[in-house]
C-alpha cells in the first residue's frame, strides 16, 4: 500500500494486513504496554497447541479467523471470552507458557519494540504448574531469558480479573508486590481486566493500594466498553497511572481534562477497538481528539490473537487512516516510553533513534 495516499479498509486492520512489507515504520523504537499473554499467542502456535492436545478449536480460531466479533453487548462478549477460554485451554505446561512470552517477546522485537509490559492473570494457569507463585515465577524467568536474547525489554503486568472476588486480587496483588522491580524479568505494573460491565470497581481500591505501596503502576482497563462515567470511577478508586484503552474518555471533555491534568496515560488500541465493535472503523476511533486534547496515548495491539492485528499495525493505522506524520509518529513513540516502566537508559536510546527516525522521513 502507498503510505498516506491510500486509506486501509476497516477489515483490513482486522485481517492484519496493514502492515505491508518495508514499511519503515517497523524501524520505529516504540514501547508496547498492552498486550495480554495468551492474546498475544500466534494463530499457528495456538493451532499447534491444540493439535498435540487433541483439543479441538472452535471454526472462527481454524477456517473463518480472524473472527468476527462484537462485544458491546453481553452475547458477542461472551463469545469472544469463549474463544479466548478455547484458546486458554490449549496452555496447559510449563513449555506452553514458556514459548507464549519468548514468541511474544520475538514478534514485538520484529516490529521495532523495544520494551513489552506483558500482561498476565497467573490464576488461570494455576492449576497446571502448581500455583499462582509458580505461573508467575515462569512468565518472569523467561521474561528475564527473552530479556538476554531477543534484543527487548520484556517486563509483566499482573492483572486481577473483575470477574472474580476482590480478595483473589488482594492476593493477586501481594504476590505482584513480591515481585516487583524495574527491570527485565519484573513485575512492574498491576492491572483489572475482563468484561468492564462485571464487577464494582470500587472494590478492587484495596488491591491497587496493596500494589501501589509497592511501587507498581496503577494499570487498570476502564473506558472501553463502558463510558465516561466508568473512567471517572477508576480514577476514583484505583489512582490510574495508565488506563488500558480508556479511549472513551474523548465522550466528556472535563473528564479528558482531568485525565490529561493527572498526568494519565492512555493505553489506545484501535484494532481492538474495531474487532470488537467499540468503534464502527477506524477513523471513528478518536485518536486525534485525544490526542488534541494533550492526553499521552500508547497505542497497544491487545490480543492479536483474537484480532489479526500486531502493533506495527496500529501505528500504520495512525499514519493512514488518522494521517499522522512522521513527527507525529515519533511523538506517538515518545508517548509510549513515557508511560512505560522501562529504564532510563531503554527510553534514551530509543530517544535518539526516534530523532534519527523521524530526521530520515
Ligand atoms: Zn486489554
Amino acid at each position: 500500500m502507498d503510505a498516506g495516499t491510500a486509506t486501509p479498509r476497516t477489515d483490513d486492520l482486522v485481517t492484519g494486513a496493514l502492515l505491508q512489507p518495508g514499511d519503515r515504520v517497523v524501524d520505529l523504537p516504540k514501547a508496547h504496554l498492552h498486550l495480554h499473554f495468551t492474546g498475544s499467542m500466534r494463530i499457528s502456535t495456538l493451532r499447534e497447541l491444540a493439535a498435540q492436545k487433541g483439543l479441538r478449536l472452535p471454526s472462527a480460531l481454524v477456517d473463518d479467523w480472524p473472527p468476527v466479533l462484537r462485544a458491546t453487548d453481553e452475547r458477542g462478549w461472551f463469545r469472544f471470552q469463549r474463544l479466548y477460554d478455547a484458546a486458554r485451554a490449549c496452555v496447559t505446561t510449563e513449555t506452553d507458557m514458556r514459548r507464549i512470552v519468548r514468541e511474544a517477546a520475538q514478534d514485538d522485537a520484529a516490529e521495532g519494540s523495544r520494551w513489552l509490559e506483558i500482561q498476565v492473570d497467573p490464576t488461570s494457569y494455576a492449576p497446571h504448574v502448581g500455583g499462582i507463585t509458580p505461573a508467575l515465577e515462569i512468565v518472569l524467568d523467561e521474561a528475564r531469558r527473552a530479556s538476554a536474547e531477543e534484543g527487548i525489554g520484556v517486563a509483566v503486568v499482573v492483572a486481577a480479573s473483575r470477574t472474580r472476588h476482590p480478595y483473589d486480587a488482594r492476593a493477586l496483588a501481594r504476590l505482584a508486590a513480591q515481585h516487583a522491580g524495574d527491570g527485565p524479568g519484573t513485575v512492574v505494573g498491576f492491572g483489572l481486566s475482563n468484561d468492564e460491565r462485571r464487577g464494582d470497581t470500587a472494590e478492587f481500591a484495596k488491591a491497587f493500594s496493596i500494589a501501589r505501596r509497592a511501587g507498581l503502576a496503577s494499570v487498570p482497563h476502564a473506558g472501553e466498553l463502558l463510558g465516561p462515567r466508568h473512567v471517572a470511577d477508576a480514577l476514583d478508586a484505583l489512582a490510574p497511572d495508565r488506563l488500558g484503552h480508556g479511549v472513551r474518555a474523548s465522550e466528556d471533555p472535563e473528564l479528558l481534562a482531568e485525565v490529561v491534568r493527572r498526568g494519565i496515560a492512555l493505553e489506545v488500541c484501535p484494532g481492538s477497538n474495531v474487532a470488537l465493535g467499540v468503534y464502527s472503523a477506524l477513523d471513528q476511533v478518536p485518536l486525534r481528539a485525544l490526542l488534541d486534547a494533550g492526553a499521552t496515548v500508547a497505542l497497544g495491539a491487545d490480543d492479536p490473537l483474537l484480532f489479526g492485528s500486531r502493533l506495527a499495525d496500529q501505528y500504520v493505522a495512525a499514519r493512514d487512516v488518522h494521517g499522522l506524520d512522521a513527527a507525529a509518529l515519533g511523538d506517538l513513540a515518545r508517548a509510549s516510553f513515557a508511560a512505560s516502566r522501562a529504564p532510563r537508559e531503554v527510553v534514551e536510546a530509543a530517544e535518539r533513534d526516534i530523532v534519527a527516525w523521524v530526521a530520515a522521513g
